[in-house]
């Protein structure tokens, strides 16, 4: 049964890559505009274990795009999700997490998990991402969203994503197609199941730009900066104070 249920995708990864997606552990943080697709193309696609991170409740202006949240208006969005993965693939077990991710729980929220999706909406929760998934040397899977346009990236180690932005810009505008954040989420699950069944992954250190109004996609390496603090290793645990104004690293020990 099992066979029947993936043979469509056993025939692009064969057996043993469905193997490695049942056994495998993914932590999905923010079960939004992104988190949607990421959430149900990994459920669909039978990873073992999903982790699901929010602290939100469901309100009628994210249906254009969170849509897995169908029928549950006011519910915590990590709640629902898991009520539509039993839906979709019983098979997936869930660990919800009803709250936000923050310095004091990330280290132990990313530590049962084998690779980090960041679907938040906010730079702080991005930068805590990636602080504790580069201390606990956790693959983290990046992309943002806004209006037509997007970005992904994987980060396995140096670069990290304060390489690439080490200090959050002014925060942008909440405007979003709901079709541009399920391209980009729909990207970061094909990133997770490339990186668990061993198909190879965008290339770490790569950020993929698009804009879906002209579809014009474009990449770029980003560049060495060996005094990153830390994918580096200088950074020696989670501090508040690293995820206060611009979140730039004021602390290391
Ligand atoms: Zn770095």
């Amino acid at each position: 049964m099992i066979f029947e249920k993936y043979k469509r995708q056993i025939e692009v990864f064969g057996i043993d890559g469905q193997e490695r997606l049942q056994n495998a552990r993914v932590l999905v943080i923010g079960a939004g505009g992104l988190g949607s697709p990421v959430i149900a193309y990994l459920a669909a696609a039978g990873v073992g274990r999903l982790g699901i991170v929010d602290g939100d409740t469901v309100e009628l202006s994210n249906l254009q795009r969170q849509i897995i949240h169908a029928g549950n208006l006011n519910e915590n969005k990590a709640e629902s999700a898991a009520m539509f993965v039993e839906k979709l693939n019983p098979d997936v077990v869930v660990d919800v997490y009803p709250y936000w991710i923050h310095p004091r729980n990330a280290l132990r929220l990313i530590k049962s998990y084998d690779v980090i999706v960041g679907c938040p909406d906010s730079f702080k929760i991005r930068y805590i991402i990636n602080d504790a998934s580069m201390l606990l040397k956790k693959p983290f899977v990046h992309s943002a969203v806004y209006g037509w346009e997007g970005e992904l990236s994987v980060f396995t180690g140096n670069p990290c994503y304060r390489c690439y932005l080490p200090e959050s810009p002014e925060t942008g505008g909440t405007a979003i197609v709901g079709a541009t954040a399920g391209v980009f989420g729909a990207m970061q699950a094909s990133e997770v199941i490339k990186l668990i069944t061993r198909n190879g992954s965008l290339t770490s250190g790569r950020v993929l730009r698009g804009d879906l109004s002209t579809m014009e996609f474009f990449s770029f390496t980003i560049p060495a900066n060996n005094n990153c603090p830390v994918c580096s290793g200088k950074l020696n645990g989670m501090f508040e104070e690293n995820y206060t104004g611009r979140c730039e690293i004021k602390r290391f020990v």
